[in-house]
C-alpha cells in the first residue's frame, strides 16, 4: 500500500488515460481519522481540472469504441474488474479503513460488495435482449425500442462508503456504455483512485474513466453545471444535493440524487416475547444505529419502541452500547472506529447538546471517550449515545445527525407507530420488528421509505433497487432501475414499403 499511496502522491487526477497533478499545482493531505495524521497527499483539483476531465470523457464518448463495444465484451471487462477487486481485497479494505475510519473487517466487506456490484451489472446487461420489437400493426413496419448510453456521466460520491457508492454508479454507467468523470469526497478519495487503476488494468480504453480529486464547491459544482455532461448522479447530503440539482437544471441533464435519511426502527412488544427474540431485536437495533459509528445513510437512528417494553429494551440497549469497543479500525477487537473528521464530530456534539437542551435524557455516551483528550492526534472518536424521552419536534429527531446517536420515541398503537415512522421529510429506509406476520405486512405497506426491512436491518441486495422517497432523493441505484438511470430509450421505426401519404393535396 505504501507503493500505491506514494505513486499516487499529487498525480491523482485521471483524464484521457493519464495521471496528472492539479492544473494549479495544489495538493491536499489525506488524514487518518484515528489519529488526524496525514497518510497520503493527493491533487487538489478545481474547475480547470474538471474541464479537462470532461473534455476527455466527451471525446471518448463521441469518438471512442466504448459506447459501441459489444455488450458481451463490456460485461467481460466488468467481470475482470470484479476479479481484480477480489485479488486486492486486503489492500483495498485496509485503505478504506484508514481513509474512512471504519474497521478493517467492514472495509473488506465493502470491497466484496463492490465486486458483487460489478458482477451484478455484468450479468444484467449480458442477459438482456438487444431491443424490444413493437407490433406496429403492419408487416411493412419494423419497430423496435432500444437502449443507448446517456453519454458523459458526472458521478459525485460521499465519504462514508467511498468505494461502494462509487461502484453503484461506475458499474452500471460502464455496463450501459457511458464514459464518466468521478469526483470522490475530497476527504476519502484513496480507494476510488485505486479503482481507476484497476479499470485500466482490466483493459478499459483511455478516456472512458476519468477522475478529479478536489472539493465539491469547485470540481463538483462545475461537473454538475457543465454543458458537455449529460447526466449527474450524486450521493451525499440534502444541502449539497439541492445545489447539484439547481446547477444541473439549466442544461436539462438527467439527475439522480441519493441523499440522506432519518430512518425509523419500529419495535413492537411482540418482537420481544421470548428471551431469544428480545436479544435479537436489541442486537439488531444496536447494529442499525452504531455500525460505522452511525455514519450510514440508512442508519436506524430513530428507535420507535412500543411503550410496554421500552424500559427493558432501552436499558439493555444502553448497557450494550456502552460496551462497544472504540479504536483504530485496523486494531484487533475494535468494533467501531472514529468519526471521519473533526467537523463531523463537532456536528454530532452540537446535535447532542441541542437534544439535551430540548429535554432528551442521556442513557449513555454523549461525550468523547475518557480521558476526554482534545488533542487532534487522539482521533475523532465519540461514544455511542442513546438519547431517551425524545419527541418528534426535536432537531435531533428530525435532522440527520450522521453519527453514533440513537433517539428513542415510544408508541401505544399500530397507527401511532406508522405515523411516527413516516413523520420525516426523508424516506430512505425503515424497519418493523414484530412476530405477527399480518401486522408486519400492514405496517411495511404503509411505510413511505425506499427500503423496508421486516425483522432485520441494513441488508441490501444488488438485484434490488436502492433509493429514497421524499427528500432522500430521486432515482434509484442497483437493480434494473439502477441500470436504466444510465440509459436513453430510443424508438426506431422502419417503414419497409414507403409510399406518399398525400396529406397535402398540392
Ligand atoms: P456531502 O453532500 O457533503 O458531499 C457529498 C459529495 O458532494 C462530496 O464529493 C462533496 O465534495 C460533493 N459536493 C459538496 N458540495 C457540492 C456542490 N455544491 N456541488 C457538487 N458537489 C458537491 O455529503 P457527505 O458529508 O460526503 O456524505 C454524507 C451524506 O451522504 C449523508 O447525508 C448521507 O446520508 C448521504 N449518503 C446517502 C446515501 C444513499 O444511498 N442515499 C449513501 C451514502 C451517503
Amino acid at each position: 500500500m505504501a507503493d500505491r499511496t506514494e505513486r499516487q502522491a499529487q498525480a491523482t487526477i485521471h483524464a484521457g488515460g493519464a495521471w496528472r497533478t492539479a492544473v494549479s499545482g495544489a495538493t491536499r493531505e489525506i488524514l487518518d481519522p484515528a489519529d488526524a495524521r496525514p497518510f497520503a497527499v493527493v491533487a487538489e483539483g478545481d474547475e480547470k481540472d474538471a474541464e479537462r476531465a470532461v473534455a476527455a470523457a466527451r471525446q471518448a464518448f463521441d469518438q471512442g469504441p466504448w459506447p459501441h463495444t459489444p455488450v458481451a465484451e463490456r460485461a467481460a471487462l466488468l467481470r475482470r474488474v470484479a476479479d481484480l477487486l477480489v485479488r486486492d481485497r486486503e489492500e483495498l479494505g485496509l485503505l478504506e479503513s484508514r481513509d474512512a475510519g471504519k474497521t478493517v473487517e467492514e472495509g473488506r466487506v465493502d470491497i466484496t460488495c463492490v465486486a458483487d456490484a460489478f458482477r451484478y451489472f455484468a450479468d444484467l446487461v449480458a442477459a438482456e435482449a438487444p431491443g424490444r420489437v413493437v407490433d406496429a400493426g403492419s408487416p411493412d413496419i419494423h419497430s423496435v425500442v432500444v437502449h443507448e448510453p446517456v453519454g458523459v456521466c458526472a458521478l459525485i460520491t460521499p465519504w462514508n462508503y467511498p468505494l461502494l457508492q462509487a461502484s453503484w454508479k461506475i458499474a452500471p454507467a460502464l455496463a450501459a456504455g457511458n464514459t464518466f468523470v468521478i469526483k470522490p469526497s475530497e476527504i476519502t478519495p484513496m480507494t476510488t483512485i485505486a479503482l481507476i487503476e484497476l479499470l485500466t488494468e482490466a483493459g478499459l480504453p483511455a478516456g472512458v474513466a476519468n477522475l478529479v480529486t478536489g472539493p465539491g464547491h469547485t470540481v463538483g459544482a462545475r461537473l454538475a453545471e457543465h454543458p458537455d455532461v449529460d447526466l449527474v448522479s450524486f450521493t451525499g447530503g440534502l444541502a449539497s444535493g439541492t445545489k447539484v440539482a439547481q446547477a444541473a437544471a439549466p442544461t436539462v441533464k438527467k439527475v439522480a440524487l441519493e441523499l440522506g435519511g432519518k430512518n425509523p426502527n419500529v419495535v413492537f412488544a411482540d418482537a420481544c416475547a421470548t428471551e431469544e427474540d428480545f436479544d435479537t431485536a436489541v442486537d439488531q437495533a444496536l447494529n442499525a444505529a452504531f455500525i460505522h459509528s452511525g455514519q450510514v445513510c440508512s442508519a436506524g437512528a430513530r428507535l420507535i419502541v412500543e411503550e410496554s417494553v421500552r424500559d427493558r429494551f432501552v436499558a439493555e440497549l444502553a448497557r450494550r452500547a456502552q460496551r462497544i469497543r472504540l479504536g483504530r479500525g485496523t486494531e484487533d477487537g475494535v468494533e467501531c472506529g472514529p468519526l471521519v473528521s473533526e467537523q463531523q464530530r463537532a456536528k454530532v456534539e452540537a446535535y447532542v447538546a441541542s437534544a439535551l437542551a430540548e429535554g432528551a435524557v442521556l442513557r449513555c455516551g454523549g461525550k468523547r471517550p475518557e480521558p476526554a483528550d482534545t488533542r487532534p492526534e487522539s482521533g475523532y472518536f465519540y461514544e455511542p449515545t442513546v438519547l431517551d424521552a425524545c419527541h418528534r419536534e426535536m432537531r435531533v429527531v428530525r435532522e440527520e445527525v450522521f453519527g453514533p446517536v440513537l433517539t428513542v420515541e415510544t408508541f401505544r398503537t399500530e397507527e401511532e407507530a406508522v405515523f411516527l415512522a413516516n413523520d420525516t421529510e426523508y424516506g430512505l429506509a425503515g424497519a418493523v420488528w414484530t412476530s405477527d406476520p399480518g401486522k408486519a405486512r400492514r405496517v411495511a405497506a404503509r411505510l413511505r421509505h425506499g427500503t423496508v426491512w421486516i425483522n432485520d436491518f441494513h441488508p441490501y441486495l444488488p438485484q434490488a433497487e436502492w433509493g429514497g422517497f421524499g427528500r432522500s432523493g430521486t432515482g434509484r441505484e442497483l437493480g434494473p432501475a439502477g441500470l436504466a438511470e444510465y440509459r436513453e430509450t430510443k424508438h426506431v421505426y422502419q417503414n419497409l414499403a414507403p409510399k406518399p401519404v398525400r396529406w397535402f393535396a398540392g
